[in-house]
């Protein structure tokens, strides 16, 4: 077959290998470039939650960007960051936590740990080393993201007062977290979280060293690309205005890091009559996550050539291959009118929570990754 392991873009791979099964393309100068994107513009440490996508290639080439943390979740991801660094910062901010996970953490010398409950407190005894951090996840009501994060973990500002002066007393050095929820685009989210944090820390008595302004900064899915920049001068506003002694900042982006240096490319296997389309891809695949947060428009369909089709666009209804009828882009999906069997959509900015969570439900799934240059 094709000897060629790197192509200029996702256009000349499909006219050169028509590829039967859905494939990722990823593109490591988009990834290193959002990275130092970060680096520049971000005032404290940017580290990369790992569960957005575990891939090899992204973890290896945000190392040589320069990065110097991840958030971690699990015993696995620890392996799968020492696999690309041997001494990048782990942040370990899963809250909840098995006595075993606890122990591998330790024994991974983990930098940093995210606490929402007195009993995982407790269940991390005294520090083993001098940096060890503990961070108090706390929650707040708060709009703006696609779907609340708050849902599941976090410590109310009450308890958060209560837990931040345990963590000093325990001997850690103390920090505070938030997430504010994924897919966030309003920076006023992220204004509220900090103002109730610096409140936080003047109930306990205590100063954090750190603040931990979590993820969930937006991805480009439709319309206007969302200004990252804005949100990051809104978190030094904020910071600035709400606490005394400044503490200095970790930010954990999963989605806005690795959406761009993807772009998914899926198989047109028919055209019904009235319009239906059935990919070879769908919600069991890179897809997953669309049920879940809104779909993104950003579709070009091309020719099996590789040509770009340029009718008018129309409203379509969008099945998977799969035998589950479930298995359905939600939404119509706003597609060229002369789509045909055979043709390729390839859809940008599905870097996030598309590998990661794919399966291989039914025997199909995306079974390659292929290098290019640009997207
Ligand atoms: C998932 C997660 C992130 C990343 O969230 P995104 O919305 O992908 O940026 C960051 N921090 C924690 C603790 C998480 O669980």
């Amino acid at each position: 077959m094709f000897e060629r392991t790197l192509f200029e873009t996702p256009q000349e791979h499909i006219g050169l290998t028509r590829p039967e099964a859905p494939v990722m393309y990823f593109a490591p100068k988009v990834l290193r470039q959002q990275a130092e994107r970060f680096g520049r513009l971000f005032r404290g440490q940017v580290t990369y939650a790992l569960k957005a996508n575990p891939a090899p290639e992204v973890l290896e080439n945000l190392v040589a960007a320069g990065l110097s943390g991840f958030d971690v979740a699990s015993p696995e991801e620890i392996l799968q960051v020492r696999a690309a660094s041997a001494t990048a910062d782990l942040h370990y901010n899963n809250p909840v936590r098995s006595r075993r996970e606890v122990a591998a953490g330790k024994a991974a010398r983990v930098r940093s740990w995210s606490v929402d409950d007195l009993s995982e407190l407790h269940k991390l005894g005294a520090p083993s080393h001098a940096a060890e951090e503990i961070s108090v996840r706390f929650k707040l009501p708060v709009k703006g993201a696609h779907y609340d994060f708050g849902a599941k973990f976090g410590a109310t500002p009450e308890e958060a007062v209560t837990l931040l002066r345990a963590v000093a007393a325990a001997g850690y050095r103390p920090a505070l977290t938030f997430h504010p929820g994924t897919q966030c685009s309003s920076p006023e989210a992220w204004a509220q979280y900090i103002e109730a944090a610096a409140e936080i820390a003047r109930q306990a008595g205590v100063a954090p060293e750190r603040l931990n302004v979590g993820g969930g900064f937006a991805s480009h899915r439709s319309g206007a690309a969302p200004d990252l920049e804005r949100v990051f001068k809104e978190i030094d506003r904020a910071v600035h205005q709400a606490f005394g002694a400044v503490p200095s900042l970790v930010c954990e982006p999963g989605r806005a890091m690795v959406a761009e240096c993807f772009s998914l490319a899926a198989c047109v296997k028919a055209v019904r009559r009235d319009g239906t389309l059935f990919l070879n891809d769908g919600i069991y695949g890179g897809f997953a996550e669309w049920r879940d947060i809104s779909p993104s428009d950003r579709i070009i369909c091309l020719s099996p050539e590789g040509a770009v089709r340029s009718g008018a666009n129309r409203n379509r209804t969008v099945f998977g291959p799969t035998c589950d009828s479930l298995d359905r882009l939600p939404d119509a999906v706003a597609l060229p009118e002369d789509v045909q069997e055979g043709d390729y959509l390839l859809f940008a900015g599905m870097g996030a929570y598309s590998l990661a969570i794919a399966t291989r439900f039914n025997g199909y799934g995306i079974r390659d990754v292929v290098t290019v240059k640009r997207l």
